[in-house]
């Protein structure tokens, strides 16, 4: 696996239609590797492309090379872009924190939602797509490295929040997500996807109609391959994919040195 940290450099921006091919195929082909190494089929994980800070230009080559979901983690952002390229056949997805003054934003477009962290968030969105008549996939975020800065419940408080949910008709719970740990430790970061992964084991146990496919989101472009064996079900991919940022990662992760 790729540490932390030198993912940067290690990413090549992409170009030109054939480089979203070739780094499609070679994430793709990660992802295969390491499904095959925990016994999986890698066919089962499905790789979302995040184009956060991509102008359009190089997303309409991204989408020309085949990528049919994109995930971008501000509204704003997000909304933008569906704008701008509402003539593509592109599902997005919100994957970063959510204010509840957004909630309309959101439930007008997008197809599903990464970031479900309060109960505040899911009336507001639930609200919302009701009166747009509308429904959106939803994955409830968990905080798994008990960083104070990092959004997301507690894993203690997971069942409580899906034990509420059904009464939002409008979300659909596809599972839980998480960011693990930036470290270059990646016994660490592996920890933070078991957590994860055992939350969502508990959650299974106590009543599996509230967790619906019970999906995990974990996984970026530094650790994708270590979530892919540790159980995840979609990986959340952007550098790897679009090439390096040149934005720090604290712009979206407040508290992150
Ligand atoms: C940016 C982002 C990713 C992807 O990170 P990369 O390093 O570009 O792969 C995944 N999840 C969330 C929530 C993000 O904001």
């Amino acid at each position: 696996m790729t540490e932390r940290g030198d993912q940067g450099s290690a990413h090549p921006r992409a170009e030109t239609v054939d480089d979203f091919v070739a780094n499609l195929a070679d994430v793709r082909a990660r992802i295969d590797g390491a499904a095959a190494r925990s016994g999986r089929d890698g066919r089962a994980v499905r790789l979302l492309p995040v184009s956060k800070t991509v102008p359009q230009e190089r997303i309409r080559l991204a989408v020309a090379a085949g990528c049919t979901q994109l995930g971008e983690n501000t509204v704003q952002e997000a909304v933008r872009k569906h704008g701008e390229m509402s003539d593509l056949d592109v599902d997005w997805a919100v994957i970063g924190h959510l204010q509840r003054n957004k909630a309309r934003d959101v439930a007008a477009f997008a197809a599903e939602f990464h970031a479900l962290d309060s109960l505040r968030v899911a009336e507001a969105l639930d609200r919302r797509l009701q009166a747009a008549g509308r429904g959106i996939d939803v994955y409830v975020q968990v905080n798994t490295s008990a960083e104070e800065q990092k959004y997301g419940l507690d894993p203690e408080a997971v069942q409580g929040m899906l034990e509420t949910l059904p009464q939002f008709s409008a979300l659909r719970v596809r599972g839980l997500m998480t960011l693990a740990v930036f470290t270059t430790d990646t016994a660490r970061v592996r920890e933070c996807f078991r957590i994860l992964r055992t939350v969502r084991d508990r959650a299974r146990e106590a009543d599996p109609a509230l967790i619906g496919p019970g999906e995990l989101s974990m996984g970026m472009s530094g650790d994708y391959e270590a979530a892919v064996e540790e159980g995840a079900d979609v990986v959340r991919v952007g550098q790897a994919i679009f090439g390096a940022r040149t934005t720090p990662d604290a712009d979206y992760w407040p508290g992150l040195a």
